[in-house]
C-alpha cells in the first residue's frame, strides 16, 4: 500500500513545477539584480511569478513580497506588524505556532495580547472575538483556514469588526491552506496582510509570499532586493516554481472526503473534530477513543499509509491547543490523527486504507484491554 495522506503538511511536487525549478537552476541561473541580458531576463521571469501569483490574489504585484516561505511571513507580521505599544493584538487559540510562539513572545516582553479560543466547529468563537477587538487593538492574525482540522474562519465578518471597533488596526490572515483551495480574492475579504506558501499546492519547499497592502517595515536589510523590504539574493528556482504550480494547481476539495468521514464514523469510538459544514474540504481531524495516536501513525506508516497527527507530536508535550480550545477531551486529543487525501485519492483507496485503519486501531485497543 502507497497512500500519501498527509497533505496539509505537504505536497509532491507538481511536473510543471518540477520543470520551471530544473529550467532555472540550469539555465536562468543569472542573478536578477545584475544588468545585463540574461539577468534581467530572470528578473522578468521574477516579476511574471510574481503577477500570475498576483493575479491568483486579486492584487496588485508589488503588493507582494517573496519570502522563504508562511514561517518567515508569519513571524515578519508579528516582528513588524505591531506599532503602538500600548495597543493589544489579538490572534486565535487556533493559529499555526508561527503566529502563536512569536505573538507570546511579544506577551512575555507586556504586551496585551488576547488569543480568542475556538467553537467547537473549529472555527474562532466570533463572539469572544468580538469581545477581544477594541479601540486599542493595533495588529490582529487569524488564519483562514485550519492546518488541524480545515476549519474555515469567517475572515470577512471578522474584518468587519475589526474595521468598525478598530479602524487602524492591521488584519493579517495566514492563508496557507487556503491558498489554491478556496475563495482567496482578497479585495474582497479585505485583509491588510496575508501569508501563503507554496508547498501546500504542488510548488517547492523554502518559498513563500506575504501580501501588504501598505509595505510593512523591512524584514532584512542588505542589498535592497524586493524594493528594499527583503534584502537577499532571490530564490528564483522556487520563484518561478511557485507561480508553475499555482497555475497547474485545481481547486477541487478530493471528491473522496464526504466517504472518507463517512467510513471513519462507522468505527467504533470514533469522532470527526469539528463541522464538516465549515470545512475546507481537504482534511478530515479524527479521534480514536483508547488509542494513541503517534502508535497508529507509526502501524499506519508500516503499512505504508501516510498520516499526520497535528501539533501534538511536533513538541513533547501529549497535548494539542487548538483541539483543546475546540473542547476536545484530553482522550480525543491523545487518539486524534489528521487525514488530508489529495484530489486523486480514488474511492478504492479510500475504502482499502479506512479497513486497514479499522483494522489497527482494534489492535491497540485489544492491547490496552486484553
Ligand atoms: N501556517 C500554516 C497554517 C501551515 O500549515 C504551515 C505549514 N505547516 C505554515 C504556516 C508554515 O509554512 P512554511 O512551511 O512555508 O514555513
Amino acid at each position: 500500500m502507497n497512500l500519501f495522506w498527509d497533505n496539509a503538511s505537504t505536497t509532491p511536487v507538481c511536473a510543471a513545477a518540477v520543470k520551471a525549478c530544473c529550467e532555472m537552476m540550469a539555465e536562468g541561473y543569472y542573478n536578477p539584480s545584475a544588468l545585463y541580458d540574461k539577468g534581467l531576463a530572470v528578473k522578468r521571469r521574477v516579476e511574471d511569478a510574481r503577477k500570475m501569483l498576483a493575479s491568483a490574489l486579486n492584487i496588485k504585484p508589488e503588493m507582494l513580497t517573496f519570502v522563504s516561505g508562511a514561517t518567515e511571513a508569519n513571524n515578519w507580521v508579528m516582528q513588524t506588524g505591531f506599532k503602538n505599544k500600548n495597543g493589544n493584538i489579538v490572534i486565535s487559540e487556533g493559529e499555526h505556532p508561527s503566529i502563536y510562539q512569536p505573538a507570546f513572545a511579544l506577551k512575555a516582553r507586556g504586551v496585551d495580547v488576547r488569543s480568542v479560543p475556538l467553537a467547537p466547529s473549529g472555527a474562532i468563537d466570533v463572539s469572544a472575538f468580538e469581545r477581544a477587538v477594541d479601540a486599542n487593538t493595533s495588529l490582529v492574525s487569524v488564519m483562514h483556514c485550519s492546518n488541524e482540522t480545515g476549519s474555515v474562519n469567517p475572515l470577512s465578518d471578522l474584518v468587519r469588526v475589526v474595521r468598525s471597533k478598530a479602524p487602524r488596526a492591521l488584519f493579517h490572515s495566514d492563508g496557507v491552506q487556503a491558498f489554491g483551495k478556496l475563495r482567496t480574492d482578497l479585495l474582497y475579504l479585505d485583509v491588510d496582510l496575508y501569508s501563503i506558501s507554496a508547498h501546500k499546492i504542488g510548488g517547492p519547499k523554502g518559498i513563500g509570499a506575504l501580501y501588504a497592502k501598505r509595505p510593512l517595515a523591512a524584514l532584512l536589510v542588505g542589498g535592497g532586493q524586493e524594493r528594499g523590504l527583503r534584502s537577499g539574493t532571490e530564490n528564483t528556482p522556487g520563484i518561478v516554481g511557485f507561480a508553475a504550480a499555482a497555475a497547474c494547481y485545481h481547486s477541487q476539495a478530493p471528491q473522496c472526503i464526504d466517504g472518507l468521514r463517512r467510513q471513519l464514523c462507522a468505527i467504533a469510538n470514533s469522532r470527526i473534530n469539528g463541522d464538516p459544514h465549515c470545512n475546507s474540504g481537504y482534511i478530515v481531524s479524527v479521534s480514536f477513543q483508547g488509542v494513541k495516536a503517534e502508535i497508529l501513525q507509526h502501524m499506519l506508516s508500516d503499512r505504508g499509509i501516510c498520516v499526520g497527527t497535528g501539533s501534538a507530536c511536533s513538541s513533547k508535550s501529549k497535548d494539542n491547543r487548538v483541539l483543546r480550545s475546540m473542547g476536545v477531551s484530553p482522550s480525543g486529543i491523545e487518539g486524534n490523527i489528521r487525514i488530508s487525501p489529495s484530489t486523486e485519492t480514488t474511492d478504492e483507496e479510500i475504502a482499502a486504507g479506512v479497513a486497514v485503519i479499522r483494522e489497527c486501531v482494534e489492535t491497540l485497543r485489544g492491547k490496552i484491554h486484553g
